[in-house]
């Protein structure tokens, strides 16, 4: 069985170890018997929707956004078609705001984004950074089968935990739902408490870290909706976890004391 990932714009979007996101899923793939096939597309690349099982998308500046935004338009319509095929996509921080409608930096210059998720965000007048936990709401791990994933033991923790650094705020149209609600950190706008967003097999998040490792749950979810979206076995090996998730119950425990 082979799962293929793409990790779009290597070079332009991989802030604070996004690129570790890859290796953690290929890892757990691979931990599993399950090959994963890895393949980087950037700038006036071709790139196959289709033959995809997970789209990468990670953090960038407001400059890179800009270099690489014209090369994303292109693809707008197959994105979009094969989104709403159920392609899983993990986005984080710059690749998350070119889901939505537009990016204004500080200086107002508006970023056209892709305008798939009914998204917005305006740079504020200060950086948003830190340590970030949020507790996920029941709509995120959804997996479109009645019974809860089978990675997800019934004591797992439902949080994320990461790191932000981002002067964007986000704002979500009506119909979308956050990934959860922020507990430390600011989030998707440092306002309302929302982090992310979760739309069809879409995963937005502002959290780096890199976000995977530290968090397990997460990282299955991703899988499991790949193998669920090509109709094959979604039941995932148990692997053995105990230092992921002390990692992650280490760093809830401190950011939770500390507040
Ligand atoms: N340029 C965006 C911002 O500062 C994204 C930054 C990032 O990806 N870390 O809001």
């Amino acid at each position: 069985m082979k799962l293929t990932i793409c990790h779009l714009y290597p070079d332009l979007l991989d802030l604070y170890g996004d690129r570790g996101n890859i290796l953690t899923l290929a890892a757990r793939c691979r931990w599993r018997g399950i090959e994963p096939v890895i393949r980087q597309v950037s700038l006036g690349e071709d790139l196959d929707f289709k033959g995809m099982d997970i789209l990468f998308l990670g953090g960038g500046s407001d400059r890179e956004q800009g270099i690489l935004v014209q090369d994303l338009m292109r693809r707008e319509h197959e994105l979009r078609l094969a989104i709403e095929n159920g392609l899983v996509v993990l986005a984080i921080c710059g690749g998350y705001q070119m889901l939505g409608s537009y990016y204004q930096t500080a200086s107002g210059e508006k970023i056209p984004g892709l305008g798939i998720l009914d998204l917005w965000t305006t740079a504020g007048t200060k950086r948003l950074i830190g340590n970030v936990v949020i507790e996920l709401y029941g709509s995120t791990l959804f997996v479109g089968q009645d019974k809860a994933p089978s990675s997800q033991p019934e004591q797992t923790l439902k949080t994320l935990v990461g790191f932000e650094n981002h002067s964007g705020k986000t704002q979500l149209g009506q119909g979308l739902k956050p990934l959860g609600k922020v507990l430390i950190g600011h989030g998707n706008n440092g306002e309302d408490q929302a982090e992310g967003v979760r739309y069809r097999n879409v995963f937005g998040t502002y959290l780096h870290g890199p976000l995977l490792p530290k968090n397990p749950l997460l990282t299955d979810l991703l899988l499991e909706l790949a193998l669920v979206r090509r109709g094959l076995d979604s039941r995932l090996t148990e692997l053995d976890d105990r230092l992921e998730n002390l990692a992650h119950e280490a760093m809830v425990a401190r950011l939770l004391k500390q507040a």
